[in-house]
Parts: C-alpha cells; structure tokens; sequence
C-alpha cells in the first residue's frame, strides 16, 4: 500500500517534470499529514515557475460603503438591515472625503473597497464613488466591488455585467476584489450563503472583466463546511477560467471566522494554523498559472504570514488601514500594520521585502 511518503514523492515527481497536478493530486495533498514536506513542495513549485526571494506587500486603504446587506450569509458578521443599529451607506462625497484625509496619514496605493448589497441604493451611487474617488486621487488604483456586487449592481440598473463593468471602468475603475466566491460547490453555498447567487454568475463577472482588460483576484473562503474534495474542486475550476482569460493576479485564501455568527453558536472554532499553511501550499501546487498566492495577515497574524512564505505564498497583501469586514467576524490582528512592522517580519522569514502597486510594479525594495 502506498504511503502518505510514496504519494507526495509522487507528487514531488510531477512538480519537478513540471506536469500539471490533478484533481486526485490536489485530494493527496490536502490528506497528507506531512505539513513540512506539503510546504517545501509548494516552495519548489513557486521557484520552478519563476518565483524568486521577493515577498511582496501594498499600501492600501480599506473602505466599506455600506453594511446594508439583503443576503444574509450566514459566515458573515458583518451585515445588517436598514433598520438595525449600526447601519451606515456612505456618500461619494463622504467616502472621499474619509480617503483624502487617510490619505495625509499612510500615502496608500491602492483602495480596496467592497460592502453590503444593499437594496437601498441606485446603480448611479456605485459610479458616483468610482469616478469621485477617481477624479480625487488619480493616481491611486482602485480595487472596487466583488463579483457579487457587481451582480446586485446588474440587478439595481437593469443591466447586463458587462454594462455594469464597462460604465465602472470607464468611470475609473480599476481592477476587482476577489470576494463572493466563497466555495462553489452546490452543496456548500446552498448552506453558507443560499441567498448568494450561483457561482457561474461570479465566473461571468470575471470572465467579462478580464476580456474588457480589467484585472481581478480570486479567493476561497474555507474552513467551514467544505469537504477536501470540494476545495480542490474550487481551486481547479478558478485554474480553468485563469487557463481560458489569464486575468487574475493573485489568488487569496481565506479562513473562515466563526465569531459573531450562526457557527459560534453551534461550537465552531476557528481554522487551526495547520490548514492555513496546507492551504497556502496546495493552492500554490495547484494554481500553476496564477502568479501571487497571498499570505492575507489580517485573517491568520502577520507571524503566521510570514511562516505562510516558506509554504507557497508570495505576498503579505498590505499595510491596510481600517478592515472591517474580518474584525466585525472576530479577527484581532492590528488593523493598521506599519510599513516597518511588515518589513521586519518579511526579512526574519528570510525574504526580501518588496512594495509593490496592484499590478505587482515595484515601487520600494529593502535588503534582505
Ligand atoms: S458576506 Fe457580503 S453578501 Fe454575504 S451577507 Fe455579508 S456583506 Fe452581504
């Protein structure tokens, strides 16, 4: 009978003839106990395909427009109804006005901005914060709505995803978030996120965006009902459209947290560091075409992170001022990590410390 040794030497073999790893190999790797050889194997896979000691962080700042949500997932602890306390929608003029006044503070690159699909606004109000924001800051990129927002945008215009994604980039959009892929599986979103619409719309959103030239990121939200089978089924169908497209620039996983939602109550705990570092490796052995696995620190802790480095991740995603998203759900990183903090961890995990733009241009280099 093979070993759990045998199987990921047989792995091993296929990543050092370069071959594409398959559904069962992705199931081998995810069942191995052997966290150490999983994230030396993903650390070969990264040079193989053209990786080398950068490790790669953004200064970005994180808005939200609105907490106002009709959809109810049932990870998410974040939303909430008109009605309820708490509940905000910002204007345009708010949200630029928040991000100038940030912008004094932290000189980000980038804005990343997702929020509620809240049934309460027009389409006009989505394009009104791309193009304030865009005529405020210019030169600052902006990473704006998930796939799934954009859907709710189509439904609020009464417009077609390519109608939506064509008025956003014209207005000054930059590239997608990765959000509201969640896990494909039927089975998982029937019971995490039912009122979510069906993943091909999320393939759709990305698919049209990439072919209309607008870059977008890709995610898995896991550690919650999802079998092993059902992780890797997600992983190859992303591999598939970056097969088809060539459009995404990273890809992000991300653990789910279970406070202040439905599974707390029910005893769930948080993912244990194990399956975030598997995680990280097998998407890497996985992804052979998407360039950056990210090591997203705010979810798993910066020490983390940079351990996450050895195992296939590339990038430590940001300096992110105020994420609110992950913290309403329990996450107690900092939330405004200092360029010098980031740095510091990255060198101690023996890599070189780059800032990059959204499009992985470098912008600083420091010595290992
Ligand atoms: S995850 Fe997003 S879509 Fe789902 S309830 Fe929360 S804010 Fe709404």
């Amino acid at each position: 009978m093979a070993t759990v040794v045998d199987t990921l030497e047989q792995v091993r073999e296929k990543v050092e003839a370069d071959e594409r790893l398959d559904f069962e190999d992705g199931l081998t790797l995810l069942e191995s106990d052997d966290l150490l050889g999983l994230g030396e194997l993903a650390d070969l896979a990264r040079r193989r395909r053209g990786g080398g000691d950068e490790a790669y962080f953004v200064q970005n700042l994180y808005l939200n427009q609105t907490n106002v949500c009709r959809v109810k997932c049932k990870f998410c602890a974040f939303a909430v109804t008109q009605k309820q306390e708490g509940a905000y929608t910002h204007s345009p003029e708010a949200i630029v006005e928040d991000a100038l006044r940030q912008r004094e503070l932290t000189g980000f690159t980038e804005i990343h901005m997702v929020g509620g699909e809240s049934p309460h606004v027009d389409f006009d109000y989505y394009v009104q914060i791309v193009r304030q924001l865009h005529e405020a800051m210019p030169d600052v990129h902006l990473k704006l709505f998930t796939a799934s927002e954009i859907h709710h945008m189509s439904k609020l215009g009464g417009l077609t995803h390519e109608e939506v994604l064509r008025a956003l980039r014209d207005a000054g959009l930059g590239s997608l978030p990765g959000g509201g892929a969640e896990v494909f599986a039927d089975r998982v979103r029937r019971l995490v996120a039912p009122g979510k619409e069906h993943p091909d719309e999320w393939f759709d959103v990305h698919r049209i965006a990439h072919r209309l030239g607008i870059p977008t990121h890709c995610t898995m939200l896991y550690g919650h009902v999802e079998t092993y089978a059902e992780r890797v089924d997600h992983l190859l169908r992303l591999r598939e459209l970056q097969d088809e497209t060539g459009g995404f620039l990273a890809f992000i996983p991300l653990a789910f947290h279970p406070e202040n939602t439905v599974f707390e109550r029910r005893g769930w705990k948080q993912s244990a560091g194990t399956d975030d570092l598997k995680v990280i490796a097998v998407s890497r052995l996985m992804l052979d075409n998407i360039a950056h696995v990210k090591a997203y620190w705010i979810m798993m802790g910066m020490p983390l992170a940079a351990v996450a480095l050895h195992f296939g991740a590339n990038d430590v995603q940001g300096t992110v001022v105020r994420e609110t998203i992950f913290h309403a759900a329990g996450a107690t990183t900092e939330t405004e990590q200092k360029v010098e903090e980031l740095v510091r961890y990255v060198r101690e995990a023996g890599r070189v410390p780059v800032q990059r733009d959204t499009l992985y241009n470098e912008v600083r280099r420091w010595a290992s």
